[in-house]
């Protein structure tokens, strides 16, 4: 599939930001995301179809999924796109959402090595320090999902976590129970709120420019350290714009709040293409997730080190079917 070529956008804001303050049920004042320390910039991509104004919304929706990162950014890289050799080809989980597409299941080391470097590193939008590295949970990571919105999809999303949890047991991922602590707050909006939790989140001028810019619909902000460690993250899905929305908002952002922050339009196997939809965990998405979260690989490490560890992690954990 190709796409037009993505640009950035700077937006400065103007002097210092509030610190993130923004978790479960802080309706009182005026919670923020941003930190207080940091000078802030974001960087941001177009969203090509709003830019054109001319497409369908569903078309529209499918490229607005939007990731941020708060505090720290890697780069934003755009590899060239190598003739890829994936195959078998195989139906979608059982139970994906009707209309989900077939995924390729067999990789080379140097379509999980591409993908992992464009993923892991780099982001839609930014504010604060330079880019530094990879970022992750160092810790066991509690998901928890606020109900919101029109249409009652807590137990779905919480079955997309428990997904996650199943699938990558290295994210040691569990649901927050009780007054738990959570790591991951996931909350679930109406479309038509959207604008108005981005507004909460970001301050009126920045969701302006930005929503002019990208048009985004779901969305997630990632907290991290300077040394790479993730604070939080929370992640806006929107629940009423029918099942392939919402699930393919609820896979992709969970991707961006466990640190694989970038998006790669010209990957044909991740969740992350904005192109795709997908709405499940694909062994591709997986396989990603698997690398972050490998001991060998921790925070704040430089692409360089990850690209020279990425052969042996990705032979010792049998991802790939080509050592190409
Ligand atoms: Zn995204």
């Amino acid at each position: 599939m190709t796409h037009p070529a993505l640009g950035f956008l700077t937006l400065p804001l103007a002097g210092t930001a509030a610190r993130h303050n923004a978790s479960a049920g802080e309706r009182g004042g005026s919670p923020r995301l941003f930190d207080e320390t940091s000078h802030a910039a974001l960087t941001a991509i177009p969203d090509p179809s709003a830019q054109r104004g001319a497409k369908k919304k569903s078309q529209r929706q499918r490229r607005a999924k939007m990731a941020v990162a708060i505090a720290i950014l890697a780069f934003f890289a755009h590899p060239a796109q190598p003739v890829h050799a994936a195959s078998n080809r195989e139906r979608p989980p059982h139970g994906s959402v009707a209309g989900a597409p077939p995924q390729y299941t067999r990789f080379t080391r140097a379509e999980l090595t591409r993908g992992f470097m464009a993923l892991a590193f780099g982001s839609d939008l930014r504010i604060g320090a330079r880019p530094r590295g990879i970022r992750r949970f160092e810790h066991p990571i509690r998901a928890r999902v606020y109900a919101g919105g029109s249409v009652d999809r807590v137990a779905e999303m919480q079955a997309v976590v428990e997904d996650y949890a199943r699938a990558v047991p290295a994210l040691n991922l569990s649901l927050a129970q009780g007054a738990q602590q959570a790591d991951i707050d996931i909350r679930l909006i109406d479309e038509k709120d959207f604008r108005s939790a981005l507004e909460e989140a970001f301050g009126a001028k920045v969701t302006r420019e930005f929503v002019a810019r990208t048009d985004p619909q779901c969305m997630t902000s990632v907290k991290s350290t300077a040394d790479g460690d993730i604070v939080r993250s929370v992640s806006f899905i929107i629940v009423d714009k029918g099942d392939q929305v919402f699930f393919d908002c609820a896979y992709h952002e969970l991707l961006h709040a466990f640190g694989l922050s970038n998006h790669d339009q010209r990957n044909p196997f991740t969740t992350l293409n904005q192109g795709r939809m997908v709405g499940y965990l694909t062994v591709y998405d997986r396989s990603l997730l698997r690398l972050l979260y490998d001991r060998r690989v921790t925070p704040g490490m430089s692409p360089v080190q990850v690209r020279a560890l990425l052969p042996q992690v990705i032979k010792d954990l049998g991802l790939a079917t080509s050592a190409r």
